[in-house]
């Protein structure tokens, strides 16, 4: 396809263009999360926390909402920190819920704005009846405790989860999610999205790179089955696999590296930061040991150029 040469194309030049320097070893993280949905820091506070922790680069993947990147943007010209303006949505593939990042969507691209104010509208019919099943269960949150939660942000699981800690029905996020609001629990419910077709067609035409957010979060591990999922999306226009992640194995993050080396595509990375909900995943190192080099993110930007 047309499409795959021009990533092929991309990373030759790349590696015309000579050895990495030790520049292109600057740590950065591409998959952070604000208050525009549902991280606790602002988009400024996040941008604060990557200069402190000198760290180059800091995409903002808000779910469903491109609303944090202008302030990010903003924040990051001011500190020295550069902002890689994204999204992620969540797209039903087969019997899978992928999810998408968009890097660099072009500022009020319609096409895009009407998908995401789709995504949200699921999520607004999907909140009542995650609450009406709370309430079943003898764990009632009321709209006000969720609205409580958040004034800025897309409201979603998390912001359930932090009223359910609050209301000392769980021990914690994570607790929350195990028992009530994971995939399979007691109060889980679906929420429409779109096609991964759809999903990763919007993000082309609002000319933003579309990548698969962590493989390893939809439980694969080898390079077959990954394979597998990641073909056809690659036919409808996927530019990269997210390869480094918090929850990411050594072994995850190279077979992403060998499953995007088949099909000419990049490879990203990113913590999936999102603040005090998530306590021990940290900005830019995850779990402690991820990084992801700056020479990642040129890649990125020259596909962006032929999109
Ligand atoms: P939502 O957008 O409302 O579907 O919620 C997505 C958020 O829930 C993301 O921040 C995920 O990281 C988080 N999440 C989803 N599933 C789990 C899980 N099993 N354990 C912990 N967090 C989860
Ligand atoms: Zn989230
Ligand atoms: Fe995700
Ligand atoms: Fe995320």
């Amino acid at each position: 396809m047309a499409r795959e040469s021009l990533y092929r194309e991309d990373r030759r030049s790349f590696t015309l263009s000579g050895v990495p320097g030790a520049d292109d070893e600057r740590p950065i993280d591409l998959h952070v999360h604000t208050t525009a949905s549902d991280g606790t820091l602002s988009p400024s506070e996040c941008v604060d926390m990557a200069a402190h922790n000198a760290i180059a680069a800091i995409g903002i993947t808000d779910h469903d909402t491109v609303d944090g990147n202008a302030e990010a943007l903003a924040r990051g010209a001011e500190v020295g920190v550069e902002v890689v303006p994204a999204v992620e949505i969540a797209a039903a593939h087969e019997h899978w819920t992928l999810h998408i990042l968009g890097y660099y969507p072009e500022p009020g691209d319609t096409g895009l704005a009407d998908l995401l104010a789709c995504l949200r509208s699921g999520r607004d019919e999907r909140n009542p009846q995650i609450l009406a099943r709370l309430a079943e269960l003898d764990r009632p949150i009321s709209d006000e405790d969720l609205a409580a939660e958040s004034d800025t942000g897309v409201l979603g699981r998390s912001h359930i989860a932090a009223a359910m800690v609050r209301r000392g029905y769980v021990r914690n996020h994570q607790d929350a999610f195990d028992r009530y609001l994971g995939r399979g629990a007691a109060a889980y419910v679906e929420r429409g999205k779109p096609t991964a077709a759809d999903g990763i067609a919007a993000l082309l035409a609002a000319k933003a790179v579309p990548v698969l957010a962590h493989p390893g979060m939809l439980g694969i591990y080898d390079a077959k089955s990954l394979d597998a999922v990641v073909a056809p999306l690659v036919e409808m226009g996927l530019g990269g696999i997210e390869a480094y992640y918090h929850a990411h194995t050594p072994s995850q993050t190279a077979m992403c590296q060998r499953v995007a080396d088949k099909h000419g595509i990049l490879i990203t990375g990113g913590s999936d930061f999102h603040g005090a909900g998530k306590p021990d995943i940290k900005m830019g190192t995850g779990r402690g040991r991820m990084h992801v080099p700056y020479r990642l993110l040129t890649r990125l930007k020259q596909a962006r150029q032929r999109v």
